[in-house]
């Protein structure tokens, strides 16, 4: 942008010889800037009291006098103007003064000599010449020319029209767009490619000017002539467009109407004959004050068309004319004051560029082959629009590796693609919300909740196993530790006992005692069913609530049981107990077994007593006599016997009757004994849970274990453990007549690892101890997990 006032001249018409008697003077300026005193002559004075100033010193940036020619005038006013023009600035050049001061001289030229043109035949060719030597840039050049008369606008290049008068010239009107940008509507560009076609078209102006005056409408001396050269230029390739315009304004004469000759009136204003120059001074006073937010341009078309050129984006040069003779001094110094006030002016020229869409587009879509063929020339590839199929499927495969590697660390290396990243990006999110998705929880857990695995009892039942694994885990571990100690109990009990046996195993099945005495004796034992005597009155009285039938005690748990029941304290009570019972148990049995031997000799006393009596009987028939009366020896014997035999059966009665309240009793004891033993394993079991839990704690190493509390589903377990250990037969609860000593658990353990020995279970975080044979048991104890856990629908955690 560029900031300047505008510049005034002032020219001097040559005068006649006569008329120059010292009315001014020039002086030139060291500074470039020189003055102008006109001096007011005594006699125009005359009859006044000489108290009137009597010279006026005006400063313009240069003052060309009379002998000025018009190569000076073009030089020093017209082609730095002409430069800026070519360089994209709106330019002005109009000249001002009265009317004969040489205003069409200056601006067109004389029109006998060659010397004599003017400023826009001059710049016309000087712009030519510029052109032709400037080949960095496309140039085109436009001319139009406008003839405002009366504020009315006239194309004076219309080729149609030999115009007559003015009126047969097209009639240029003002159009003004929303963004308050002034189009001259019938005013016609026409180009000028070279130098002569520009002149041409200045001649068929000029001619048609000349031609339309006619005296009575003056045209020359009430018109405003304003040629301009419109000049467009752009950098081949670019579609950056500069355009500038160059007006050369010729105005009408700036005489006044009041001029009443010299004297009260010399230097008072007086009207303008011309009516929109006067608004032109409106224009210009408004500019030169500060805070004027209004300025006048549409009051006259001539103000308007020049609005730009006047405090706007422009670079404007004045020329005020001046035919300094006696007779217009006061015209010379009006035009002289009109210039000072045009100086104080400000405009601010911008470059005028504009991009040109359609240039644009052509130009970038050659910059995006050029980028194509240089990436071509890097990568060696041609690259298309689209990826080919091919390299989809490729690109596929990658992504497919990329996710199925369990490598954290590792990289989707697609390269600088900007469509493979693209690509890959669709492809990831197509997974996602994909519904065939093998392991959608893997992706996102707000993803994988689906109707099946969400809902409560879904969630309730995942949270049991859980907890139940949790608790398997736990009892896998105290097994553990117990089969480390008890393989070493059992080392040592090798080298101790060799005939381990006790023999004690009682058969009871055969037992059975059936006492008939007429009917069936109220003491009544069946031996067999006291394996069963839990299950009857006897057994509820100590048994907790039963719940959950059918469940039994963990494989591990059990296992855990038989063994804490061995080192139990009270054990010794209850195998004494046990021993006692046996002991009972086989005193009732042979009891039995006498009773019965009696009850059969009874029975054969009876019947031979029976016998005696029929036969003596007889005897007494076939010959009565007194004999029959006496008593007989034999019968007496045999009742003597059976009383004998009576009284032996109602003793061993009475002491089976003892036994088998003693029995009973015993038989509560145990299962006393028993309930407290389930209590205490119980107690234990959980102190043990909770102490392995601390300890895994303090490890480093995670344990699946870890998470494992006393929980109510614990708790509800021991109940079942109460229910199984009573219910008899088919549960390996401890039973009056079973001698839990005979079962070796180890060996058990043992037989079941040989079979888990072989298979892999080593994903647990149980360490082995690296004796074969208690790691087998640990190897049985896994395996018995993994089936759990298989059963219950959950992976190896
Ligand atoms: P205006 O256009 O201001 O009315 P013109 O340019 O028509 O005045 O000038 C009036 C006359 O004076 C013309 O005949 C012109 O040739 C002559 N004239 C004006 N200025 C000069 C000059 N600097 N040198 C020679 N002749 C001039
Ligand atoms: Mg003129």
């Amino acid at each position: 942008m560029v900031k300047q006032t505008i510049q005034i001249y002032a020219r001097v018409k040559p005068l006649a010889r006569r008329q120059q008697a010292g009315i001014y003077s020039v002086e030139e300026d060291e500074k470039s800037a020189s003055s102008l005193e006109i001096i007011v002559p005594r006699d125009l004075a005359d009859g006044f009291v000489n108290n009137k100033r009597e010279s006026y010193k005006f400063k313009f940036q240069k003052i060309f006098d009379q002998e000025a020619k018009q190569d000076a005038v073009f030089e020093s006013i017209a082609k730095p103007v002409a430069e800026c023009a070519l360089a994209g600035y709106n330019g002005t050049i109009f000249a001002y003064g009265q009317t004969g001061s040489g205003k069409t001289f200056t601006i067109t030229g004389g029109a006998e000599r060659y010397s004599d043109r003017g400023i826009i035949p001059r710049t016309l060719s000087y712009i030519f010449q510029q052109l032709e030597k400037d080949s960095s840039k496309v140039y085109t050049t436009h001319v139009s020319y406008l003839e405002i008369y009366n504020e009315c606008g006239y194309d004076l290049l219309d080729p149609r029209h030999e115009a007559s008068r003015l009126e047969d010239l097209p009639k240029v009107t003002i159009m003004e767009d929303p963004d308050q940008n002034i189009h001259l509507k019938n005013l016609s560009l026409q180009q000028a490619t070279n130098e002569g076609d520009a002149l041409n078209l200045l001649f068929l102006g000029d001619t048609n000017r000349m031609i339309a005056e006619t005296p009575m409408n003056q045209a020359s001396t009430r018109s405003h002539c304003i040629f301009t050269i419109h000049i467009s230029s752009k950098e081949p390739g670019s579609a950056t467009v500069r355009r500038s315009k160059l007006h050369l304004v010729d105005l009408a004469g700036s005489e006044r109407v009041a001029k009443t000759g010299v004297g009260g009136q010399l230097l008072t204003e007086a009207k303008y004959i011309n009516l929109s120059l006067h608004y032109l001074e409106q224009v210009i006073i408004a500019l030169a004050e500060k805070n004027r937010s209004h300025i006048p341009y549409r009051n006259s078309m001539m103000t308007s068309v020049l609005r730009d050129s006047l405090g706007g984006n422009c670079m404007t040069t004045m020329i005020a004319t001046l035919s300094l003779d006696k007779r217009n001094i006061d015209e010379s110094i009006s035009t002289c004051r009109f210039a000072q006030r045009v100086a104080l002016i400000k405009n601010e020229a911008v470059l005028n560029e504009e991009i040109d869409s359609r240039l644009m587009i052509i130009q970038l879509k050659k910059v995006i082959q050029e980028l194509k063929d240089e990436l071509a020339m890097v990568t060696g590839e041609q690259r298309t629009e689209e990826l080919t199929p091919e390299e989809l499927l490729q690109l596929d495969e990658l992504i497919k590796r990329f996710l199925e590697d369990p490598d954290p660390e590792s990289m989707l290396d697609i390269g600088a693609d900007m469509r493979k990243i693209k690509h890959c990006f669709s492809y990831i999110k197509q997974l996602i919300n994909h519904t065939n998705i093998p392991d959608r929880s893997l992706l996102s857990p707000d993803i994988a909740g689906d109707n099946d695995t969400n809902t409560p009892e879904k969630k309730e039942e995942l949270k049991k196993l859980r907890d139940l694994l949790h608790q398997r885990d736990n009892e896998i571990n105290i097994l553990v530790s117990m089969l480390k100690k008890e393989k070493k109990k059992a080392q040592d009990a090798l080298f101790q006992l060799s005939a381990g046996s006790s023999g004690l195993a009682v058969s009871e099945s055969s037992l059975s005692i059936s006492l008939e005495e007429g009917r069936r004796p109220s003491a009544c034992i069946n031996v067999k069913d006291t394996q069963d005597f839990s299950s009857s009155v006897y057994r509820s009285a100590f048994l907790p609530r039963q719940t959950g039938l059918g469940e039994k005690m963990s494989l591990g748990r059990q296992e855990a049981f038989e063994i804490f029941k061995r080192d139990y304290v009270d054990t010794v009570t209850i195998e004494d107990n046990k021993q006692l019972l046996k002991q009972r148990f086989a005193e009732a049995k042979s009891l039995g077994e006498k009773i019965n031997e009696v009850r059969n000799k009874i029975n054969h006393l009876k019947g031979e007593r029976t016998q005696r009596h029929m036969q003596r009987a007889a005897l007494g028939v076939a010959s009565p006599s007194e004999e029959l009366h006496e008593s007989d020896p034999v019968e007496e014997t045999l009742r003597a016997q059976i009383e004998e035999e009576k009284k032996s059966y109602k003793t061993m009665f009475n002491r089976l009757k003892v036994l088998k309240i003693e029995i009973e009793h015993l038989q509560l004891l145990m299962e006393k004994a028993k309930v407290k033993l389930q209590k205490d394993f119980e107690v234990w079991w959980s102190e043990e849970a909770l102490n392995l839990q601390d300890q895994q704690k303090k490890l480093p190493v995670s344990n699946s274990a870890s998470a494992l509390r006393a929980s109510p589903q614990s708790l509800e377990s021991q109940q079942h453990l109460y229910t199984n250990s009573f219910s008899g037969t088919n549960t390996s609860g401890v039973n009056p007549s079973e001698d839990p000593g005979r079962k070796n658990n180890l060996s058990r353990l043992s037989n079941s690892a040989s079979a888990a020995r072989t298979s892999q279970s080593s994903s647990s975080s149980i360490p082995l101890t690296g004796d074969s044979q208690t790691d087998a048991d640990i190897l049985a104890f896994m395996k018995a997990r993994q089936n759990l856990m298989q059963k219950k629908g959950l992976g190896n955690k």
